[in-house]
């Protein structure tokens, strides 16, 4: 087989075949196919996309590239989520917690964050002491002692995506449908769960924008992960307004103990209740009417936290901070950021509201950059709020004052104030099964 056939048909709209997908998965993740032919292809799958078999190969191949976790160790139904990423998004410190609360074991892999957007592992990292780097012995007995363990993702997971997704990253190929869905899904399936719970958030904050976009995103997923014999559901959720008050590190870690202590934004908490339940419905436990019920006892009972806890300290962290929250690291300086004009709060643009607080030292601007764990943004008025000028909108972190000045800017351009009250969008919009549709909106 040649690539350049390869390239060719696909450049033709033809529908690849199995063998010709495994063969330039294959040949790319050894070396053997260039990044030049590689790019040709991705782009020419750009222009006259894929079918749904063709994105299931292509996840399969993905998958496949490197190791298969096997969780069958640890006894029951294991069920994962994936969030597609937001501003704000500390939902798996909370539902994951309440689900094991409720029984069901969560054997998770997360990520460190990506451009505007935060990632679980570097959130967990900002509890002093806690590891994410675990073997799997260690990550199988955490799982099957505190019903949860969370880590960072091994280096053998889904290598093909790995150097895809950085070549899609350069060559404007990143926003195909099947090439996300097959990017995400190849890493989930590789990571080993039986059901999976997708949030693709929607909105001026997620990757996808329109709800169009992300209702097809979640179904392509839905399809792909229900193909390869796992539970799925997709919920797509608001991300035109950061989730809950706090961006950044240890300010997220600490708004989700609150949250586990049922004193969480309301916003947050229906985003975490709802998806614990979905995952809870999708391991067997009952109707979705049931397990909303069970998430809000786990988190009234304090069990979610206490697990939590459990995890924190298996994994090495100290958690008198989760005990006492005013003990995480101070920020070395803070400012007000204040409203100029009165009337509403009718826009937050959340991926500037991400990028300010990638500013304020909460993420990277390159890999290799450190983190300021105590660095972000508490906002103190959302979408929707009416405000005096002088109001406080948000409470920017940092370690330097230049870094307060460059957020403030940001922010400045990000949060428009207009005189007509918007009406705010619910959390959850709709969600995606593999049979149907439903919209909340
Ligand atoms: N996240 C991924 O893992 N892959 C994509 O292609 C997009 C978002």
């Amino acid at each position: 087989m040649r690539m350049y056939d390869v390239i060719s048909k696909k450049k033709a709209g033809l529908e690849l075949t199995e063998e010709e997908i495994r063969f330039f998965i294959d040949g790319f993740t050894c070396g053997d196919i260039p990044d030049y032919q590689a790019s040709a292809l991705l782009m020419a799958i750009c222009f006259q996309g894929m079918t749904s078999i063709e994105t299931a190969y292509l996840t399969n191949c993905m998958a496949k590239s490197g190791d298969m976790v096997d969780l069958s160790a640890i006894p029951g139904v294991k069920v994962d989520k994936h969030s597609t990423g937001g501003v704000g998004d500390k939902t798996s410190l909370i539902a994951g917690p309440i689900v094991a609360a409720c029984g069901v074991p969560v054997a998770k892999m997360s990520g460190r964050g990506l451009g505007h957007t935060g990632g679980t592992v570097d959130k967990l990292e900002s509890i002093p002491g806690l590891e994410t780097s675990i073997d799997k012995e260690s990550f199988f007995s955490i799982v099957r002692d505190a019903g949860i363990s969370i880590i960072g993702q091994s280096g053998n997971i889904a290598p093909a995506d790995k150097r895809l997704y950085a070549l899609r990253d350069v060559t404007a190929t990143v926003d195909n449908i099947s090439l996300i869905a097959s990017s995400i899904m190849s890493k989930k399936l590789a990571a080993g769960s039986n059901a999976i719970l997708l949030d693709v958030k929607t909105g001026s904050g997620a990757f996808m924008k329109t709800m169009d976009g992300s209702v097809s995103l979640a179904k392509e997923m839905v399809s792909i992960g229900e193909h390869m014999g796992r539970r799925m559901a997709a919920l797509i959720t608001d991300m035109d307004t950061p989730l809950g008050n706090a961006i950044g590190n240890s300010l997220e870690v600490i708004e989700a103990v609150e949250t586990l202590r049922g004193a969480g934004p309301d916003d947050l908490t229906s985003v975490c209740v709802e998806l614990a339940a979905n995952m809870l419905e999708l391991a067997g436990i009952g109707s979705i009417e049931r397990c909303r019920e069970l998430s809000r006892k786990a988190i009234g009972s304090g069990e979610a936290l206490r697990r939590l806890k459990v995890m924190a300290a298996a994994q090495g962290g100290d958690v008198s901070v989760l005990d006492d929250t005013s003990r995480f690291d101070k920020p070395e300086v803070k400012s007000l950021f204040r409203a100029k004009l009165d009337g509403y709060i009718s826009h937050m643009d959340t991926e500037m509201c991400g990028i300010a607080s990638v500013a304020l030292g909460a993420g990277r601007m390159r890999k290799e950059d450190p983190i300021d764990y105590a660095a972000g943004i508490i906002l103190r008025r959302k979408t929707g709020a009416s405000v005096q000028v002088g109001d406080v909108i948000a409470e920017l972190c940092s370690s330097e004052d230049s870094k307060l000045v460059e957020a403030e800017k940001i922010l400045e351009g990000a949060v428009l104030i207009s005189a007509e009250q918007p009406t705010a969008a619910p959390p959850i919009l709709a969600k995606v099964t593999i049979d149907k549709t439903e919209y909340y909106h």
